[in-house]
């Protein structure tokens, strides 16, 4: 099943998973920046990250034939401290002439502090400074809702801003028609815990007309599943969904989405 993997941690994953997405007919892997799973103790661990991620990271994906691509930020749940953070993102400009970068993310919101706003509007002016598409996660559980709330009412000030050129990520039954009623694409990440399951990922897309969602698996250090957004396929294909519908929400999607950055190519 050809399928598009746009948001995963692949640092976290190992080789044996890539070639498992490699057989399950993985043809571009997409890697935000995040979290690594613990704070790191400077900025200039943030430098080792972005060239794991623009160097070593695309080289390992190459191996099983699956090109790699990333976006780029300091992540909402290290911006906290805002001195820092503006110390990691002055590290980013260097970065982002690297061939397999594809913009800014994922940037947003943890806890919906006023510190992680203000770093996140910092880098929505980067994006727009040097035209760039963004990648946007939203908190989790209880914070969700006022957190996307946040985030549109944030995004709407920035008059010069493209929405088609914008996902918002780990969209739920809650937030996905503020999205996508705003104009945004909308990203639904399946978890075997949290977040959306294949089947109320596929519930959605029966509800809605599909044309700006994508599935992913965020597949990093934490209890989740690299394969999720070919085993979501696999449930569609259960529900006699016909292949060219699949191939809609697991291919053509992303690709349209990913296709208005100048570095992104499928293998
Ligand atoms: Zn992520």
């Amino acid at each position: 099943m050809d399928y598009i993997e746009p948001h995963a941690h692949m640092v976290s994953r190992t080789t044996a998973d890539y070639e498992a997405m490699a057989l399950a007919g993985c043809r571009a892997i997409c890697e935000p920046a995040f979290w690594a799973g613990f704070d790191r103790s400077s900025p200039e661990g943030f430098r080792d990250y972005y060239r794991q991620l623009t160097d070593y990271e695309p080289k390992r994906a190459a191996k099983f034939g699956i090109p790699h691509f990333c976006w780029l930020c300091i992540n909402p749940k290290e911006a906290e401290d805002a001195g820092f953070a503006r110390e990691v993102m002055a590290l980013i400009p260097e970065f982002l002439d690297a061939p397999t970068v594809l913009g800014i993310g994922e940037i947003g919101l943890n806890k919906n502090t006023r510190n992680e706003l203000a770093i996140f509007e910092e880098h929505v002016q980067l994006a727009l400074d040097r035209d760039l598409a963004i990648l946007i996660h939203t908190p989790h559980l209880e914070d969700k809702l006022k957190g996307t709330r946040l985030t549109l009412d944030a995004l709407a000030n920035f008059s010069a801003l493209d929405r088609n050129r914008v996902i918002i990520d780990h969209v739920e039954e809650h937030t996905v028609d503020l999205v996508l009623d705003a104009g945004y694409w909308a990203g639904m990440t399946l978890y075997p815990e949290s977040k959306c399951t294949p089947n109320r990922a596929i519930d959605i897309l029966e509800t809605h007309e599909g044309g700006r969602l994508w599935l992913n698996s965020a597949c990093d250090w934490g209890v989740s599943d690299p394969l999720a957004v070919v085993r979501c396929g696999l449930e569609m294909r259960k529900r006699k969904y016909p292949p060219e519908a699949i191939e809609k929400v697991l291919l053509e999607n992303p690709k349209r989405f990913l296709g208005q950055c100048p570095n992104f190519k499928l293998g």
